[in-house]
């Protein structure tokens, strides 16, 4: 069974061929990160006109270095939310119209639920349930993945995403754009005990989180540290916060895990890569027994491969979409529109 996923929610125009859920045939990802850093940061109009310019062939070069014809395509997923209007229509508009000019079946999938499954073609052998922790550059999510197609959130960011912190933490560091991964890069040459920026637990065994207050903190002492003179050690500054968040993130995993007496924990979204994350997910899980699963780089940013997985698995459920389908910008887990 060969599913055709498209993915458009942001700067990624991406189109992968998946068999039977799990396994990739292709994955082609043009990433606009280039057109976008000289602005440091998404311009919504600028993503959707490249969308539409590179759309057909991106999904032409899936279809080819799967070696597959669109006949032999059984269903077209594409992701109809949430993320930019303008930049989801793109993708969206042309699966249906992909979809009903072949006459194949087509699924939306919420983009978020892709993330998740990006853990079904990691790892063969994963099936749910299991608890996710979803870290990108929009949402903070700890998500109880009751079946392939039931999701439960069990709490979530009040307000940035741990992504947007780190992004905008490299910002007030200079470090360039997308921040995440080079906060990652240069915190392994820093102390990461050096400041004791603070940590948001928020009210006792709480499953939200809250990243603004650590974010303030860092723009603050970097200030503070300006009027004073003080050359500051970017490396301690981005080791020191990159402590800060993971240690939320991972302590709030753990106490759900051992809430629900669930066995496989997994990490999903672009903030899965960082190494400090999986590292402190790792050491735990191994010290209190879960399992514990992540996707490989690639895998966690944005890419059509978990969007076709994700839309295999909830048909198989019997869900499918009608070509009425419209773009929703702030789709939640797990609602069916
Ligand atoms: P969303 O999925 O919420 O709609 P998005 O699609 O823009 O947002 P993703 O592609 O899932 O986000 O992830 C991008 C985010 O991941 C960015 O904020 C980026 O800085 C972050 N990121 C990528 N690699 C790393 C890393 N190694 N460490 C920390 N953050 C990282
Ligand atoms: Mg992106
Ligand atoms: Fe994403």
């Amino acid at each position: 069974f060969l599913t055709l996923g498209i993915e458009t929610s942001c700067d990624e125009t991406s189109a992968a061929v998946v068999l039977n859920g799990r396994d990739v045939l292709s994955n082609i990802i043009f990433s606009q990160v280039d057109i976008h850093k000289k602005f440091g940061g998404v311009v919504p109009e600028v993503a959707s006109r490249k969308h539409v310019e590179i759309i057909s062939a991106v999904v032409d070069e899936a279809l080819n270095s799967a070696g597959v014809k669109i006949d032999d395509i059984d269903l077209v997923a594409a992701t109809y939310g949430p993320g930019l209007v303008g930049a989801l229509l793109v993708g969206l508009s042309y699966a249906k119209g992909l979809a009903f000019s072949t006459k194949k079946p087509f699924i939306g999938v919420n983009h978020i639920e892709g993330h998740i499954c990006a853990n079904y073609i990691e790892h063969k052998q994963l099936t749910p349930p299991f608890l996710c922790l979803v870290v990108s550059g929009g949402h903070t999510h700890l998500v109880h993945v009751k079946d392939y197609d039931e999701y439960d959130i069990l709490g979530k960011t009040r307000d940035d995403a741990a992504g947007e912190a780190f992004d905008k933490v490299a910002r007030a560091l200079d470090l360039g754009y997308p921040g995440g991964p080079l906060i990652d890069k240069i915190s392994k040459l820093g102390d990461e005990n050096a400041i004791d920026f603070p940590k948001a637990y928020l009210e006792e065994y709480s499953f939200d989180f809250s990243f603004s207050g650590l974010k303030s903190a860092v723009l603050n002492y970097l200030n503070k540290m300006k009027m004073q003179g003080i050359q500051v050690k970017k490396e301690d500054v981005a080791a020191s916060f990159q402590r800060a968040v993971v240690e939320v993130l991972a302590d709030k995993t753990i106490w759900a895990a051992k809430k629900l007496k669930i066995k496989n924990v997994a990490l999903a979204g672009g903030v899965a890569a960082n190494s400090r994350l999986r590292k402190e997910l790792e050491r735990l899980c191994e010290k209190y027994g879960f399992n514990f699963y992540y996707p490989s780089n690639i895998l966690c940013t944005d890419n059509a491969a978990m969007i076709a997985s994700s839309g295999y698995f909830a048909y198989k459920k019997g869900r499918k979409s009608n070509l009425s389908l419209n773009a929703y910008p702030n789709l939640k887990i797990g609602e069916r529109l």
